[in-house]
């Protein structure tokens, strides 16, 4: 069903403003406008004054935003204790994390100079937009969250696939700008300090299969490197019922909040691909000029490949269907490592952020103490690498393997679940060894009269 606001902006001085007058014609509007639809929906406001909710969103979004500028102002991170930050979470990638780093700690000083000297915005400078390559799983996006959440900034995570050069089929790239203003609230002046990683950036790479140019990947590229570069973007999109609504009550509530653009000029773009067909061409190139390299890399040697991606080069990117102005945009490029079996352990066992952390708080849930042995953890780790989806295998792997026991031992009262070799090779006869363990595995299943009063409580409600 699509609505059509009449009132909606018609040429680029009024993009952001509405036309009603007050905030009860506003509501009045939208009810007419569901009634001739001849929808049963209706559209419920907020109990209470709207008006005073909005100007109070808008305080609390100004005063936030000067605090942020603050911080920035004595930003005064060391490259060194970004990664000291990252190597918390983030398991290998040691090339990737020492780049990005400096990169982050270049931006976020521009960002201050330009902050405390107006004439420092005035000096060309080359922001350090980031390509991340590598396989998926490994930690490229895990990194990046990492980065905003140890600066305070806004993060979204879009991928490249879905734009189209037009916006018609598919989504505008403008798009990927207002997701960082619902990342950040709705505070739009926060989300043009903000981090976007666009995955999969090597889709839109100009197919070779096609005669003469693919001009969706070529047009989408073009549309964002004016992007990464500097550009003014809507911060409300004009398609979008619900952007406008939001323009509308903006508005109405005569809130402070009125920024209606947003600068791209202090967004970090961090780009991401696996780039599968690049290994190749720079396997051609540098064993064609014979320094180091010869062809006897195989395409499934994960480190050879890795090996190949650091010594990746413009002029590599642009045979692989970039345009060179795009390519140029992304000037800090570093490949990341594949995971193997080890690491996959090392991550269950050292990252802050360890799903297995997650799992033990789940059954801490219900007051059940998991326990993984040491070996166990190296069968896990192998079978995830198996996968071949790099730390998503974990994920995978624990939820194969603890999916029966999470849903049964919570109705026992068995207080402790010990995961074995074993367990691990065969998870359904360990379940049922463990509640098979006497009275200890009585299960608590709810009397027929404890349902009946249940449905009774529901059925009321
Ligand atoms: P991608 O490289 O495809 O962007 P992600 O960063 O999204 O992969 O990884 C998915 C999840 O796997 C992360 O949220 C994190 O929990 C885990 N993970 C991936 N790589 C690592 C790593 N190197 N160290 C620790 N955890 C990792």
């Amino acid at each position: 069903m699509f609505f059509d606001f009449d009132q909606k902006p018609q040429d680029s001085e009024d993009k952001g403003k509405s036309s009603f007058n007050s905030f009860e014609e506003l509501k009045r509007h939208l009810g007419d406008v569901f009634s001739s639809a001849g929808s049963k929906l209706g559209f419920v406001f907020p109990a209470g004054n709207m008006e005073g909710k909005e100007a109070a969103g808008d305080d609390a979004r100004e005063k936030e935003f000067a605090e942020f500028i603050e911080k920035i102002k004595s930003f005064n991170m060391k490259p060194r204790e970004v990664r000291d930050f990252l190597d918390r979470f983030v398991i290998k990638q040691s090339e990737a994390k020492k780049v990005l780093s400096v990169a982050i700690c270049d931006h976020y000083n521009h960002v201050r100079r330009c902050l405390l000297d107006e004439k420092s915005s005035q000096v060309e400078y080359n922001k350090q937009n980031v390509l991340l390559l590598g396989p998926t799983g490994v930690g490229k996006t895990y990194l990046i969250k990492n980065i905003a959440k140890l600066i305070g900034v806004p993060f979204v995570k879009v991928d490249a696939t879905k734009f189209s050069e037009t916006g018609y089929v598919g989504g505008d790239v403008d798009d990927m700008i207002r997701d960082l203003i619902k990342a950040a609230n709705g505070n739009v002046k926060l989300a043009q300090y903000g981090i976007v990683f666009i995955d999969e950036i090597d889709k839109i790479a100009i197919s070779s299969n096609f005669e003469g140019r693919d001009i969706s990947g070529r047009g989408v590229q073009i549309n964002l490197l004016k992007l990464m570069e500097e550009s003014e973007v809507n911060a409300y999109s004009q398609t979008d019922m619900i952007s406008q609504l939001r323009v509308a009550m903006s508005f109405a509530g005569g809130g402070v909040d009125q920024k209606q653009s947003i600068s791209t000029k202090y967004i970090l773009f961090i780009a991401s691909g696996a780039f599968d067909r690049l290994v190749d061409i720079v396997k051609i190139r540098v064993g064609n000029k014979s320094i180091g390299f010869s062809f006897k890399l195989s395409p499934n040697d994960q480190d050879e490949a890795y090996e190949c991606l650091q010594k990746v080069s413009t002029a590599d990117f642009i045979k692989y269907g970039f345009e060179p102005e795009f390519i140029g945009r992304l000037p800090v490029r570093v490949a990341c490592e594949a995971l193997n079996a080890d690491d996959l352990k090392d991550i269950l066992i050292s990252s802050e952020g360890s799903i297995l952390k997650q799992y033990i708080e789940d059954f801490a849930g219900y007051r059940i103490k998991l326990s993984v042995d040491d070996d166990a953890l190296t069968e896990i780790a192998k079978l995830a690498a198996d996968e071949k989806t790099g730390a998503r295998g974990l994920l995978t792997i624990l939820e194969k393997l603890l999916r029966d026991s999470k849903f049964e031992l919570p109705s026992t009262d068995i207080k402790s679940i010990r995961v074995t070799k074993n367990f691990v090779a065969n998870p359904a006869k360990a379940l049922s060894n463990l509640m098979g363990k006497g009275s200890m595995a009585k299960t608590t299943t709810l009397s027929t009269s404890k349902v009946k009063k249940l449905t009774k409580k529901t059925k009321k409600s």
